[in-house]
């Protein structure tokens, strides 16, 4: 499948994102969770996503159109734990901003280090979510690194944790960027949303 991506723009805050007409799908996680590395291997590009890098630097929006119709947004890392508190609230803002506010925003994956136990910070971003009614699915990264028993385990005791709080688990997928694995999978996903919409955009 090429998705013939496109750079489209750096954007510092979500109104000065593209104008809304087509559908967009959002990639959040912590830092160093393979953000990047994902959205470079479902481009099949090199270089699309750039690791963000120092933390306390430019926090951006970045937007990319893929197969001329869709877009996809890679939003900054969060869970800085070196960022001063002002600057934090400032990046929040902009996030919760975005995930509220964008009008075409049709759904959102929230990345998580297979290899890490649930942590307090992504509980709370998809709890978050799920109050504000935004709709996500969880993305397992680098399972390339783990067994499938380790992953398998780690998958159980994730959705443990959320049954404590959530009636039924989002849609999950897992992914491998270095063994190119769940590109199909999150790419057909996000296609056949789009058949589903194409009357509205
Ligand atoms: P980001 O900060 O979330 O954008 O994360 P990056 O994509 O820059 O990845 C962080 C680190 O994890 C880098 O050293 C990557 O090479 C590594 N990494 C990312 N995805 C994978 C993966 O699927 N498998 C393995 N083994 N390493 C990965």
């Amino acid at each position: 499948m090429n998705l013939k991506p496109e750079f489209v723009k750096s954007a510092p805050k979500w109104d000065d994102c593209p104008e809304p007409n087509k559908p967009e799908y959002a990639f959040i996680g912590r830092s160093n969770v393979g953000k990047s590395s994902l959205i470079n291997m479902l481009a099949n590009q090199k270089d699309l996503a750039k690791t963000s890098g120092t933390p306390g630097k430019t926090q951006l929006i970045n937007v990319f159109l893929m197969q001329e119709s869709w877009y996809l947004t890679d939003l900054p890392g969060y869970g800085y734990a070196r960022v001063s508190k002002t600057k934090r609230g400032q990046f929040e803002k902009m996030i919760t901003n975005y995930l509220t506010l964008r009008p075409n925003l049709i759904n959102t994956f929230v990345l998580i280090d297979c290899r890490i136990p649930p942590q307090k910070i992504d509980l709370e971003f998809m709890e978050w979510m799920g109050e504000n009614r935004i709709p996500f699915s969880m993305v397992f990264t680098k399972i390339d690194k783990i067994s499938s028993t380790a992953l398998q385990k780690a998958l159980m005791n994730y959705r443990k944790e959320m049954m404590k709080t959530w009636e039924s688990m989002p849609q999950v997928f897992t992914s491998s960027a270095t063994g190119r694995i769940g590109r199909l999978e999150l790419l057909n996903f996000i296609s056949d949303i789009n058949e589903q919409l194409k009357d509205q955009f």
